[in-house]
């Protein structure tokens, strides 16, 4: 089987924050997730192969459907091994819940925007 994250594959383009169409030009214009603010800023278009990043206004919106069930996979894993598992008091469990998601928010919005634009734009390889 062929390594899924090689250059080519969508999941490359999806793990690594890259242009979906030619793979690599980055997706976002600062590589770290945590620089609150300006975690989502993204560049007009591929600084490699021109592709545009903002197919239409308001494209990102639709990136909710994406990043969705991201966060309820995290949620339904968590829950499971915190509370039904470990069988952790509510109260702590919320607060450690709340923590998590809360921290991981930057990188969960960053992967749905990317997987959004994945579902629209196909990997061309280099002419
Ligand atoms: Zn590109």
């Amino acid at each position: 089987m062929k390594n899924p994250l090689r250059k080519g594959h969508k999941l490359h383009s999806i793990v690594f924050w890259k242009c979906p169409n030619c793979h690599e030009g980055d997706l976002f214009t600062h590589k770290s997730p945590y620089i609150l603010l300006k975690s989502l800023d993204m560049p007009k278009e591929c600084s490699n192969c021109k592709q545009d990043f903002e197919i239409e206004p308001g494209f990102y919106l639709g990136s909710l459907w994406t990043s969705y069930p991201i966060v309820a996979f995290l949620v339904i894993g968590l829950t499971t091994y915190f509370y039904l598992y470990l069988e952790m008091k509510v109260i702590p469990f919320f607060l450690l819940l709340s923590t998590i998601l809360f921290t991981l928010q930057p990188l969960i919005m960053r992967f749905g925007r990317s997987i959004w634009i994945n579902i629209f734009v196909k990997y061309k390889s280099k002419k």
